[in-house]
């Protein structure tokens, strides 16, 4: 019925199944997925939450939500999950809305280092209504030094304290975090958007037992639908002594959900409910842990690569599925724009990123990330990483010479070939 659009999803699907993804944040969704995205629950008003809505007709969209939710918690091991947020953006939106007010002081990793913006940016919401601070990573070794952070708490005394990143490849120390919390008088968010997948997975530090709430995305390490989720390993009465009518606590699972809806979103999107409730019950499953398995054991590989070949891998190295690349190693030419411009054009999608201490601006940096959650949902192992590496270096070498580039891109077009994206 509509040519046009459907020529261009073709197209998209094209450029999906003939090029090698590597933007750390992206992954391919089952079918399942995509068929539950596409279903009539998408026309479902249904404002409030499963058993207690302000329209009528819920009943089937009650119990979807509500499976979600519990599917949510036993994966994670959590007794809280909100599943409503459109992203993840809103997720943290929400968190904010419910335990800070306007002006207080918070305290997150900075964005040039591998932050988010989401967690006090000057260009997002909550760097302009809240007093954003920053800890981050030092020059030498390129990690978090948490002695650092703690004294930065104590200097700013924020009232939320905010760990997690989309460019950081360590994991993180939640135990740390909550004692410095504590210690200032904190909430502690940890924003797992990036290692979900690898931490349900059991194959990175919990956050669970340490952070009074945490905050993810869906999609990302998840393989789910775009979407936000909140969840707390257990559920507290609010620190502020808000009572109800009955004098009693508030606690805070009906602060967040109220900081949700109505306070953040009106209707929720039960269609994408319904499709993180399948990734939830897909990222259960033994396989799910052989591929997060496989996905750190990719990354490891294509670092080992990049640094064979002369690059810098900011921090040494990865503990999960990502990795910042310092491009100044290899040589003080190159920028992560011009390196993304080559990749690109033989179609190895990745994002130029600024590296902790960039001396260029985020339109032209000196780094790129990459991360290997896409292309390892595609079947690569291992020694197909280290093909990919020479491709890069060979692109990015020769990013001002188009016939070695065309090249390259035939090259990887045809390999893509042995890895079928969807029927
Ligand atoms: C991707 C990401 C988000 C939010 O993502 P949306 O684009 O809003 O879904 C939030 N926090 C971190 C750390 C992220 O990497």
């Amino acid at each position: 019925m509509d040519p046009v659009i459907q020529q261009l999803v073709q197209e998209e699907l094209q450029r999906q199944r003939h090029g090698i993804e590597l933007i750390a944040s992206e992954n391919f969704t089952s079918q399942e997925v995509l068929n539950a995205l596409g279903s009539c629950l998408t026309n479902k008003y249904a404002e409030g939450y499963p058993g207690k809505r302000y329209y009528g007709g819920c009943e089937v969209v009650d119990k979807i939500e509500q499976l979600a939710i519990d599917r949510l918690c036993q994966l994670f091991g959590a007794e809280y999950a909100n599943v409503q947020p459109h992203a993840g953006a809103q997720a943290n939106a929400a968190v904010f809305l419910g335990v800070l007010q306007p002006g207080d002081p918070i305290l997150g990793f900075d964005l040039s280092h591998g932050g988010h913006l989401s967690h006090g940016s000057s260009v997002n919401f909550s760097g302009k209504v809240y007093q954003a601070n920053f800890y981050g990573v030092e020059e030498e070794s390129g990690t978090i030094n948490m002695d650092k952070v703690r004294s930065k708490a104590k200097e700013v005394k924020p009232k939320l304290i905010i760990c997690g990143a989309s460019a950081y490849s360590r994991d993180w120390d939640y135990a740390r975090f909550r004692q410095i919390a504590d210690e200032v008088g904190a909430l502690l968010l940890a924003d797992i958007a990036h290692p979900a997948g690898l931490i349900a997975a059991k194959l990175l530090n919990d956050p669970m037992p340490y952070c009074h709430i945490v905050t993810s995305t869906a999609d990302k390490r998840l393989r789910g639908r775009r979407g936000g989720i909140i969840m707390m390993g257990k559920d507290f009465a609010n620190p502020w002594g808000k009572t109800n009518k009955k004098g009693e606590p508030i606690m805070m699972s009906a602060i967040l959900n109220s900081a949700v809806f109505p306070g953040m979103q009106g209707g929720p999107l039960e269609h994408a409910i319904a499709a993180k409730a399948i990734a939830f019950g897909e990222a259960s499953q033994e396989s799910f842990v052989q591929y997060g398995r496989q996905v750190i054991a990719n990354a490891g590989a294509m670092a080992r690569a990049f640094t064979d070949r002369g690059y810098q891998i900011i921090s040494g190295g990865t503990d999960n599925h990502l990795m910042l690349i310092d491009l100044r190693a290899k040589s003080s030419e190159i920028t992560g724009r011009d390196a993304e411009n080559a990749l690109v054009a033989a179609d190895i999608t990745i994002n130029k990123n600024m590296v902790p201490f960039d001396g260029r601006s985020a339109f032209y940096t000196s780094g790129i990330r990459v991360g290997t959650a896409a292309i390892t949902t595609r079947g690569l192992k291992e020694h197909h990483c280290e093909q990919i590496i020479d491709w890069m270096d060979d692109a990015i070498t020769n990013r001002n010479n188009p016939a070695i580039i065309q090249e390259i891109k035939t090259k990887v077009n045809k390999f893509m070939m042995d890895f079928p994206l969807y029927p």
